[in-house]
């Protein structure tokens, strides 16, 4: 069994809906997670954020046009007008559901019911026109298996003996599809796996199945070296390893969801990144096996950075210090990334800062406290390259005419980070650029 995630661009259109069956149906078993199109979440999160805010009319007008796109949507996809017609039908209680969970400020639960449509609708549209074309396949609704457990973390036990059973009960299948990104918490309450989670879906399905391969179709051949939004001349890499993947996912990949590659990882079943409007070119292998030990592979940024410097003349020589100033932050459930520490001063960043003026505020009890926001983490990734001579050297050769407020080497064998503005990052990526020229 494989397992194919397909993004919010790759089923973006009629158009894109109706060319999916050739890359889904060939008679061999296949699992097909599904994000909403695109344009979808963004759109629900906009109409959380206008009810959140009081803004009843806003919201209402804004899923009318969301309404009128998937009215469009279904007149192109189906051939068939009694297709149209069921199509219809299943989608209005959705868009009523909507205008309904807007009357009012939403709970927490109706906002997350809110974003849970997309996917709903995507998959819901494109299993009935797989059904339109003749094709035998099963709608899996992920909300009856993607289960989260009480420390947010997926039950990947129970995750996979239900999906063993339902993929049991319907031997006869080969394609089944069913939502990324939506599931359920440990209250049984619909909830998320946060922004892009879909890739997370499908690494989870993959682990708890057991499956072959997971593959991540997208609309780029495969993973950079470079951020291709922000530096001309990208290039795909042919072969990354799990370390080094999920190192560059972490620190700002967009192309992968931060945590996608850990369940896979674990579980040692090979991601490949496809491109969806290409499928010919070859994309990425994401597996135990690299090749260029001790080269750099690719570069990767994070935004929306926040650097914390504790100064404190009580450091020195002082112990325990370090550890008073971390469990500030865990009281506060916010990550870390980056730590460097002198004599009197620790800096660190969070990416996080719902808590910030909490933080701050005890913080100032064990020093002077300086806050700098807007701050982009660059990381220079490739197999032990901490551990390789001379890597260090080139990296902040080039890019010696940028200032760098914080830098990190040897946490991670694969990895080199450092802190600059964020209006700095182009010209630090377009330089490092340099690093991958023959
Ligand atoms: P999907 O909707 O299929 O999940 P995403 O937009 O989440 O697609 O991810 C694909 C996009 O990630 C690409 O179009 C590209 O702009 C961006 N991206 C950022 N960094 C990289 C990288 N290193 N390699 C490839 N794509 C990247
Ligand atoms: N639809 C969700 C989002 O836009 C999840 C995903 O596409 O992966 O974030
Ligand atoms: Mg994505």
């Amino acid at each position: 069994m494989k397992v194919l995630k397909f993004g919010g661009t790759s089923v973006g259109s009629a158009e894109r809906m109706r060319a999916l069956p050739q890359l889904i149906v060939d008679g061999t078993p296949k699992i097909v997670v599904l994000s909403a199109m695109s344009g979808t979440t963004n759109a629900l999160v906009e109409i959380t954020i206008l009810a959140r805010q009081g803004k009843t009319v806003d919201a209402l007008a804004k899923i009318d046009l969301l309404a009128k796109k998937y009215d469009e949507v279904i007149a192109q996809l189906f051939d068939n007008q009694q297709n149209r017609n069921t199509a219809k039908e299943k989608i209005e209680p959705i868009f009523a559901l909507l205008r309904e969970l807007v009357q009012g400020v939403p709970t927490l639960v109706q906002e997350r019911t809110i974003l849970a449509q997309g996917e709903l609708m995507s998959t819901m549209l494109q299993h009935l026109y797989l059904l339109e074309i003749g094709v035998n396949a099963v709608l899996l609704p992920a909300l009856d298996f993607m289960r989260k457990d009480i420390t947010d973390e997926p039950d990947i036990y129970f995750i996979g003996e239900i999906l063993k059973r339902d993929l049991a009960r319907y031997s006869d299948c080969q394609l089944f599809i069913t939502q990324g990104y939506i599931c359920r918490n440990h209250k049984g309450e619909i909830d998320n796996l946060k922004r892009g989670g879909s890739d997370y879906t499908a690494s989870i399905i993959g682990a708890a199945i057991g499956a072959e391969e997971v593959q991540i179709w997208t609309d780029i051949d495969g993973f950079h070296n470079n951020d291709p939004r922000v530096v001309q001349n990208t290039h795909s890499i042919p072969k990354l390893s799990f370390d080094e993947a999920s190192e560059l996912a972490y620190f700002g990949a967009k192309i992968l969801h931060p945590t996608c590659v850990l369940p896979v990882q674990e579980a040692g079943i090979p991601l490949i990144i496809k491109n969806t409007m290409n499928p010919k070119a070859e994309g990425t292998r994401i597996s135990n096996e690299t090749d260029n030990d001790g080269t750099i592979k690719a570069v990767a940024a994070k935004d929306n950075i926040t650097a914390v410097k504790i100064k404190s003349g009580r450091m020195l020589l002082a112990y325990g210090f370090l550890r008073k100033i971390f469990d500030v932050f865990e009281e506060y459930h916010t990550a870390i990334d980056m730590v460097s520490t002198s004599e009197v001063a620790v800096s660190l960043t969070i990416d996080d800062d719902k808590h910030l003026q909490d933080i701050e505020r005890v913080l100032q009890n064990f020093g002077t406290v300086e806050i700098d926001r807007n701050m982009t983490i660059v990381s220079v990734v490739g197999y032990k390259i901490s551990e390789s001579n001379g890597i260090a050297g080139r990296v902040f050769n080039t890019i010696q005419n940028i200032p760098i407020r914080m830098i990190s080497f040897g946490g991670s064998r694969h990895n080199i980070g450092f802190l600059v503005k964020h209006e700095d990052k182009k010209a630090t990526l377009e330089a490092l650029n340099n690093l991958f020229k023959k």
